[in-house]
């Protein structure tokens, strides 16, 4: 190797942390709290307050690579959590408070947490599991309710403040472990995936890229994104890379509460799920003349599909605009961003199609689709297979060594989702691989189906499913949440899609039901509706 070269100097969140107190000590860090007061704060203290938990976890004996859990809301205090355990070289593990405590239970000991931070709110939860987590060593209790920490924990305001506000971080190996994430495990138990310091830095740098989520110094980020789910799609990291204002939504997570928060703060960029969007929608269609949003430059969202109909409606009756993301809990998470290509501009409704799509890859994000042998297919835009993707933040294994097949021999990691892909790159994603449905030999898009209803101007919410059925094998069955007052019944919503469709693929039924039952994430649990649903063709025939 030729002498004379770059220094070899790590990428860790130690330097975040250094870098919110050096560099963007003035910007503010705005948190909801349980009582919709908002406490406002600075980098500044930010970076005070982690380096005193980074020295107070190193003083309770928390060891480099040990997991420190957090089970809150998103608040200044997880953020600490995001920057002063990784920064002294444990692992934040962020347990997500919607799952079940035998699930918890089962989470926090296959990580092995040793350390909890949790909020005094969700106290009632916690107690729930807590006695089953085996190595449990402390429990620092955010008094976020105001009410004293319960007996036999930790006070964690009372912690910080013992611990000295000088932190000398350790070396840290870039390939360290920084944070630990669960996958929510719609099948089989959650899996671990490990983020290092070095995929959560690149992440970071990659997502604050104009055309990636992109954020600056001059932006107010809203996180609606959990950060107990995917490091809230990195955005805090790259908030404290960008110096971007942060407001945190905390427990309040309602359209209406969101709506205000987004006006109050003048927010730039918020991020979240398209069900927390829909809500918003709905709305802003209800009252638009109430709330002045002009403040908001884009909404990213992702989890699930964000439907076409959502985005227009954004766009056309509120100036609103979408930007449409695709991610994982195992690529960190950001992979593909639906943005339009300066050439491909100029058609409204191929831009609209584009936006709708999970769009191309961010740099450093490869993506292929195979075939059910591994056979690379071809980027035709038509042909549907088993989307993969590689990268430096994508996981090369779980936490554990579990789930092995889900990882190629050749460095790919195979995601679940069944997709097309054109030959600019642009994905679309026709369905998750265990909720495809097979119709006679033939596959049928749940998500495109979903996307056409959606347009509906009844309906709230639709998913499509697989339900059993003695010739095709399976047919497609909508499963349809009304608008509030609003009326439509199975033919009017299937001949507002027939023209899309051909004739196949259009749904046998519809059920007409209050809720869409739903994952820990946000994402429509289908196989709850098979479960429920997925015999009506044969009991009907
Ligand atoms: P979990 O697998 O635990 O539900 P993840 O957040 O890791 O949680 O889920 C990742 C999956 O979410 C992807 O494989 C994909 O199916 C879905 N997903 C994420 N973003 C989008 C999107 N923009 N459009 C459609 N599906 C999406």
């Amino acid at each position: 190797m030729l002498s004379g070269r770059m220094m070899d100097f790590p990428l860790t969140i130690a330097h975040l942390l250094e870098r919110v107190g050096s560099v963007h000590g003035h910007v503010e860090v705005v948190s909801t709290l349980p009582d919709k007061t908002r406490h406002r704060g600075t980098f500044a203290e930010l970076h005070e307050r982690s380096a005193r938990l980074a020295n107070a976890l190193t003083k309770l004996g928390v060891k480099a690579g040990d997991r420190v859990a957090t089970f809150a809301w998103n608040h200044r205090q997880h953020l600490e959590c995001y920057l002063g355990v990784p920064a002294m070289g444990a692992v934040v593990h962020t347990l997500n408070l919607r799952l079940h405590p035998t699930e918890l239970a089962y989470i926090a000991n296959h990580a092995d947490d040793q350390v909890v931070v949790v909020d005094l709110s969700l106290w009632p939860l916690f107690d729930k599991f807590r006695g089953e987590i085996k190595n449990l060593r402390h429990v620092l209790v955010v008094r976020d309710t105001g009410g004293p920490a319960p007996e036999g924990t930790l006070d964690y305001e009372a912690v910080l403040a013992d611990a000295s506000p000088t932190f000398d971080p350790p070396a840290l190996d870039e390939n360290a472990a920084a944070m630990l994430c669960y996958t929510s495990g719609t099948t089989g138990n959650p899996k671990g995936v490990l983020y290092s310091h070095r995929s959560t830095v690149l992440h970071a740098m990659i997502a604050g890229l104009p055309d990636a989520i992109g954020l600056s110094a001059d932006d107010v980020v809203l996180p609606v994104v959990p950060m107990f789910h995917a490091s809230a799609w990195g955005l805090p990291y790259v908030a404290a890379l960008t110096g971007t204002r942060i407001v945190f939504p905390g427990p309040h997570l309602d359209p209406a509460s969101l709506v205000k928060l987004m006006a109050e703060e003048r927010v730039t960029v918020a991020a979240g799920v398209p069900t927390i969007w829909m809500g918003i929608l709905q709305l802003l269609d209800a009252a638009p003349e109430k709330v002045d949003l002009s403040c908001v430059r884009t909404m990213i969202i992702g989890g699930s599909a964000a439907p076409a109909s959502m985005i227009e409606g954004f766009s056309k009756r509120h100036g609103l605009e979408v930007t449409h993301a695709w991610g994982m809990t195992e690529t960190n998470p950001l992979g593909t961003v639906a943005r339009v290509k300066r050439h491909l501009r100029g058609d409204a409704a191929k831009e609209l199609a584009l936006r709708a799509t999970q769009g191309f890859a961010v740099p450093f994000v490869e993506t292929r689709h195979v075939d059910s042998d591994g056979k690379v297919l071809a980027r035709d835009g038509q042909v549907m297979g088993e989307l993969e993707v590689r990268g430096p933040w994508v996981a090369s294994s779980y936490f554990g060594d579990e789930g092995a097949d889900r990882f190629t021999k050749d460095g790919w990691f195979k995601t679940g989702d069944v997709v097309r892909i054109d030959a600019e790159g642009y994905v679309t994603i026709t369905d998750r691989e265990k909720d495809v449905i097979k119709s006679g030999g033939e596959w049928i898009s749940s998500v495109a189906l979903e996307n056409a209803l959606m347009s509906h101007p009844a309906v709230a919410e639709a998913a499509v499913f697989a339900a059993k059925h003695p010739k095709w094998d399976e047919r497609p069955v909508a499963a349809i949440v009304l608008k509030p007052d609003a009326k439509a019944d199975k033919d009017s919503l299937i001949e507002h899609i027939r023209p899309s469709f051909p004739k196949f693929a259009l749904p046998d039924e519809v059920v007409f039901i209050e809720q869409i039952p739903r994952t820990s994430t946000g994402k429509f649990l289908k196989s709850k509706l098979r479960e429920q649903y997925g015999d009506i063709l044969v009991d009907k025939a």
